[in-house]
């Protein structure tokens, strides 16, 4: 079983489970119960997790980001208010090596950042809804 996805609220979760699910991709959670009822354990625990077989884990990796994308335009800009955001890997260092190592090994197992992009006004969250934290750095640097 490999991770594809995490979540803090088993609301979110059971949505994106019945996504793969739906598209013929078996999806499970785990630590559904562990975060429902002891929440303040989530940080340790890591969260809800969605997982799949071994086997069909790259396949699912690739239905993720095409939902992301759907899910990213269906979506609208929490400071400027703009419909529709873009889901672009995350411009970093740590990425610009992240790519580098993902040609050299030709491989899934290292995973790039993505972000929801905002190209109205180049507001960017790991998550969406954003944290709050997300929003008040952006405003403050803006
Ligand atoms: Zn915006």
């Amino acid at each position: 079983m490999q991770t594809i996805k995490t979540f803090d609220n088993s609301f979110e979760a059971h949505i994106w489970k019945e996504k793969f699910v739906a598209n013929g991709i078996d999806a499970f959670l785990l630590d559904e119960m562990t975060s429902s009822t002891m929440p303040v354990w989530n940080m340790a625990i890591g969260g809800i997790k969605l997982v799949v077989a071994d086997e069909i884990y790259t396949v699912a990796l690739l239905k993720l980001k095409e939902f992301e994308v759907d899910y990213a335009q269906s979506a609208t800009c929490p400071v400027c208010q703009k419909a529709g955001l873009d889901y672009l890997p995350q411009k970093s260092g740590v990425n610009f090596l992240t790519e580098i190592f993902t040609w050299i090994f030709s491989s899934y197992s290292v995973a790039v950042d993505y972000v929801y992009h905002c190209a109205s006004c180049g507001f960017e969250s790991a998550s969406l809804p954003p944290s709050v934290e997300e929003i008040e750095v952006y405003s403050e640097n803006n």
